[in-house]
């Protein structure tokens, strides 16, 4: 007897077929069986979706074969996929296939057999090894560990740098496990840089007991191989000899885990989260959704633990008192570890210094003195590169690059002009490609140029040392030129951590998360930016990245107290600065959500961007225009508020022309079924639109960027 399967495959993009194929299978197929199908003339990774049906039709082709040795993926990861898939309104096998490791994908039936017998390694023992007690927690962190036990969440833990959010987790973890011995948790972090050091935390914890396999990572900056090896032990779970704790960026909110019961996004507030291509899912807010759908489905609690000392605005409205409507509980840990204290907050008003300052002689002085002690100081310039512009100094030649519009930032240490949008690199010209001048000169300053400088200016400077020691001071540049190569970060770090710089200079790369204990003075160089920017979230964004930044000082107890956060700004009267002073997040959320729910904007609202890629803008715009003429009497349209067609920021990349639309609704239910019932029209417009030089165009839910 033969079974009709429905089977999820990735098809070509934009194809007509949306949901799963049919086909013929000999067997019963459990749903969420990985089987390998034909599809045309190519054999292709699909997954079981439905339950079977008796066969009927002679026409199907069969399954070609099953991937055995793998335990069916459960019904709430199948329900995970389809709310993304519908959510972010990409079809079912794009967002099924993307969710499993790329390898499984390449494996053939042959291949696959031979990873299947290849030796399982043996089992690190357990119990081995000896794990250094951890701390009692403090008082704040018992509260909310409490609360975290007896309360179903989703919990907001919104608490300082450096109180202690990481030995929460690590305990909420432990206690999760500890309860079940076929229980999993995720812990989820914002970006590959920061998984070693939560990594080694974990480890230390945990390998002692559970046995190191027990912990695996899922993060794009492993092998296939390796991913592959984490998810299927993720997969197998504790009871199969499987991984108890995953570790992971965004992408393991799809991590398959049969007995996840607890959920940790540390750093929620981070834009990270968010997926910039593709199915542009929020793994912040799947977590959240993940944390109901597996407690339905288990019928034991899984709870979702987000972190931060800083909070989206929206998780911050979330977790307002419930008796306003909050659907997050919030757990305050307003103290840092061991009475230290926040470092002081210093803003400098760079209106009463001379023109093109760079950095202000009462800063420099500060940060002379912190040397001299053998202190550290950070400098914070979200800028990478020597000069955002080269610029000649007799015609209107500037580095623009010939496919965006957008500079070429001038690269000093390689004499090259590079975009940072296309990657169109060139030489320096010796001369003005326009009149020949050769005096071209750097407009602007990025981290390289701030490195340069700062060595200059401290050259009379010396650190505290022995006779005869070379006592120089050591300036250290960290952003992605400089962490390009595998390793260069973690070894950069390493030597901030062990003292061996003394002025750190860098990107928000430094800003996030890191652990320095000898740091006790750092700078905002020329954070205004933000503070104009026609992003709607970028006062956000700049006050995160500030808390954060500021966090970074002081974390030794011992010199909290005498710990600096320097702010050189055009605007000191600013509210945002006014906040940060007190570190006042509350305060400034506040403002911020008044100021959102005046506008009609997230989270009072919920928005949707369409863009567009065209050969010419004018193209781009007329297919958006197109398309939202025709969605008037779509459902949900009367609650929807679509906005004119707009180039974007960077309106061109790589010779292409980008366009959006923003889409608006106070309902999001509304916004949802409008949405999909727009992507028809969308798929229609582009086809039999008429309009030639369209090459693209995406729906972005809940974005970012505006
Ligand atoms: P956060 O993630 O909130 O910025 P961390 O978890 O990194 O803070 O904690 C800051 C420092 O305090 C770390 O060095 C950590 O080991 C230490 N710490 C955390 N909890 C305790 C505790 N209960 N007792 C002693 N030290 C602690
Ligand atoms: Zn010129
Ligand atoms: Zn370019």
């Amino acid at each position: 007897m033969l079974f009709t399967v429905s089977v999820v495959v990735q098809l070509p993009a934009h194809s007509a077929l949306a949901g799963p194929l049919s086909y013929a299978s000999a067997q019963l197929l459990a749903p969420g069986t990985l089987v390998r199908v034909p599809l045309g003339r190519r054999e292709t990774l699909g997954v079981v979706w439905d339950a079977a049906a008796q066969h009927d039709e002679a026409t199907l082709r069969p399954v070609t074969s099953v991937l055995d040795g793998i335990a069916p993926l459960n019904a709430a990861w199948r329900q995970l996929v389809g709310f993304a898939a519908g959510y972010y309104q990409r079809a079912l096998g794009e967002v099924a296939l993307a969710a499993l490791p790329p390898q499984l994908r390449e494996l053939d039936a042959a291949q696959w057999q031979r990873r299947l017998q290849r030796k399982k390694r043996a089992p690190t023992a357990p119990g081995s090894g000896d794990a250094m007690a951890p701390p009692a927690p403090t008082e704040e962190q018992a509260l909310a560990l409490a609360r975290i036990q007896a309360e179903d969440g989703p919990f907001l833990l919104f608490g300082s740098t450096g109180s202690g959010k990481t030995e929460v987790y690590l305990r909420a973890v432990e206690e999760a496990l500890a309860a079940d011995p076929l229980a999993q948790a995720l812990v989820m972090v914002p970006e590959i840089n920061l998984t070693p050091q939560l990594e080694a935390r974990f480890v230390d914890r945990f390998a002692p007991r559970f046995g190191r396999q027990a912990l695996v990572s899922l993060h794009s900056g492993m092998t296939p191989a390796q991913r592959l090896a984490s998810w299927l032990a993720a997969h197998a779970g504790p009871g199969a000899g499987g991984a108890r704790i995953v570790l992971g960026t965004r992408m393991a909110v799809f991590a398959a885990m049969p007995g996840l019961r607890l959920i940790v996004v540390d750093e929620e507030h981070d834009p990270s989260y968010k997926q910039q291509e593709g199915a542009r899912y929020s793994a912040r807010d799947l977590a959240v959704y993940r944390g109901r759908l597996e407690s339905r489905h288990s019928g034991q609690r899984c709870a979702v633990l987000l972190g931060s000392a800083t909070p989206s605005l929206e998780s911050w409205h979330h977790s307002r008192p419930a008796a306003e409507g909050g659907k997050y509980l919030r757990l305050p840990m307003p103290s840092r570890v061991g009475a230290g204290r926040l470092p002081a907050v210093r803003l400098v008003d760079m209106g009463l210094q001379p023109r093109n300052t760079q950095l202000a002689p009462q800063l420099l002085a500060a940060i002379g003195e912190r040397i001299a002690r053998g202190e550290q100081a950070m400098l914070l310039l979200n800028r990478r590169g020597y000069a955002p512009v080269l610029a000649c100094a007799s015609c209107d030649w500037k580095s623009l690059c010939p496919h965006c519009s957008a500079y070429r930032v001038f690269h000093k240490i390689d004499r090259s002009l590079r975009c940072h949008h296309c990657g169109f690199a060139e030489r320096v010209p010796r001369a003005c490609p326009e009149c020949g001048d050769v005096d071209l000169a750097p407009v602007g300053r990025g981290t390289e140029r701030l490195e340069e400088h700062l060595a200059h200016l401290f050259e009379d400077i010396q650190r505290p040392g022995a006779e005869g020691e070379d006592r120089r001071v050591r300036v250290l540049r960290i952003d992605a030129d400089s962490t390009r190569h595998k390793g260069a970060l973690e070894e950069q770090l390493a030597q901030v951590h062990a003292g061996a710089v003394d002025v750190l200079v860098g990107t928000q790369m430094i800003a996030k998360g890191h652990d320095f204990r000898r740091i006790t003075l750092v700078a905002a160089v020329n954070p205004d930016g933000a503070l104009f920017s026609s992003d709607f979230r970028a006062p956000e964004r700049l006050f995160a990245l500030l808390m954060q930044a500021a966090g970074r000082a002081g974390r030794d107890a011992a010199q909290g107290a005498a710990s600096e956060m320097w702010v050189q700004t055009a605007h000191p009267q600013h509210a945002l600065f006014a906040a940060l002073r007190r570190h006042d997040y509350p305060a400034f959320a506040q403002d911020q959500l008044t100021e959102r729910l005046q506008a009609g904007m997230p989270p009072f609202s919920f928005q949707a961007l369409v863009r567009a890629d065209a050969r010419t803008q004018q193209a781009a715009q007329a297919f958006l225009t197109q398309a939202s003429g025709a969605a008037t009497a779509l459902p949900g349209a009367d609650q929807v508020v679509l906005y004119p067609a707009v180039p974007t920021a960077i309106q061109r990349v790589a010779n292409v022309e980008r366009a959006q639309m923003l889409v608006e609704s106070a309902s999001r239910a509304a916004l949802q079924q409008f949405l999909s019932a727009w992507q028809t029209v969308l798929h229609a417009t582009r086809r039999d639109g008429g309009i030639d030089g369209v090459l693209r165009w995406a729906i972005d839910v809940d974005p970012l960027a505006v």
